[in-house]
């Protein structure tokens, strides 16, 4: 009788398969390599299992159930959603890099928790500007502080049953937020980290980290896709949800809602509708868009 279960982890040609609390150990088989299917980390799999006894199990990946959705970097398939972790202080967030995750996920049909971290250090009025400026950005914001259990249990609930890609830059405190959910992940990690750097090959290993019952994490050290290489200056608009209510009302069709006559998008900015600093990094970002194009093209 095959057994469902989720790849975990990819290495030197065997996948690990998380299924019920227990990791088997298996092989795909070569019915894949005929299909030019690749199991992926985070890929729903059926396994049939051959060995109970050895330790770790075994068993061979028989089917690949459908995939919903697959990154490039890090491979993974199934992603739910992203929590992008910043500090609120200590470093200060980039709001143009924050920005530039943001519209990355997106791009991706992938939905964003924006996870605001060192709260125990911020003072209310940095909370508030925050609050200001991604309050209509079109995702979930949190405050916690990885220090104060309490809100890190507000974090457990938004994760339960999930598969979330968990990035954000360095001195964000993503290690000790992966720490804390993920009380196993320390140990895999030095052992995983080990491994390569006995090896020759340098190839990034990507893994679920295991949060709790059907709950993973991917933790994504360097997440390198801010280029936002896909995206046309004139499509950058459609990533600010907050742009939207007015848009229609500008005098051109088409608006980018920079130098243009009567637009409405710069009305509300002016009255405060709009947070002036995400409206400024959307300036920033459209310009790089636009110079990159004149470069490369
Ligand atoms: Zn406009």
């Amino acid at each position: 009788m095959p057994v469902t279960g989720k790849i975990i982890k990819s290495i030197a040609g065997f996948y690990e398969v998380y299924s019920g609390g227990t990791i088997y150990r298996c092989r795909a088989k070569g019915v894949f390599r005929a299909l030019k299917q690749k199991p992926l980390v985070g890929d729903d799999v059926e396994i049939d299992i051959t060995d109970t006894v050895s330790d770790p199990k075994e068993g061979n990946v028989a089917r690949l159930l459908p995939r919903r959705n697959d990154l490039i970097r890090p491979n993974v398939a199934n992603v739910d959603q992203a929590l992008l972790l910043f500090a609120i202080t200590n470093p200060a967030p980039s709001y143009n890099m924050l920005d530039r995750f943001l519209i990355s996920m997106d791009r991706r049909g992938i939905p964003a928790i924006l996870c605001f971290n060192k709260q125990d250090l911020a003072i209310e009025t940095q909370i508030r500007e925050l609050t200001g400026v991604y309050g209509n950005c079109g995702c979930r914001l949190l405050f916690i502080s990885t220090r104060n259990p309490e809100s890190m249990e507000e974090v457990r609930v938004v994760l339960k049953g999930k598969t979330t890609v968990v990035t954000g830059p360095s001195g964000a405190g993503k290690s000790s937020l992966i720490n804390f959910l993920c009380p196993g992940a320390k140990m895999e990690t030095g052992e995983l980290s080990r491994k390569i750097a006995r090896g020759k090959n340098t190839t990034r290993h990507v893994e679920l980290l295991h949060a709790g019952e059907n709950t993973f994490l991917v933790d994504t050290p360097g997440f390198t896709s801010l280029y936002l290489q896909d995206v046309e200056a004139e499509d950058l608009k459609a990533y600010y949800p907050e742009f939207t209510p007015y848009a229609g009302h500008c005098r051109f069709q088409g608006c980018n809602h920079l130098m243009e006559p009567d637009c409405a998008v710069k009305k509300a900015l002016e009255e405060g509708k709009i947070s002036r600093i995400r409206y400024t990094s959307y300036t920033e970002i459209y310009a790089e868009l636009k110079e990159r194009k004149a470069v490369y093209r």
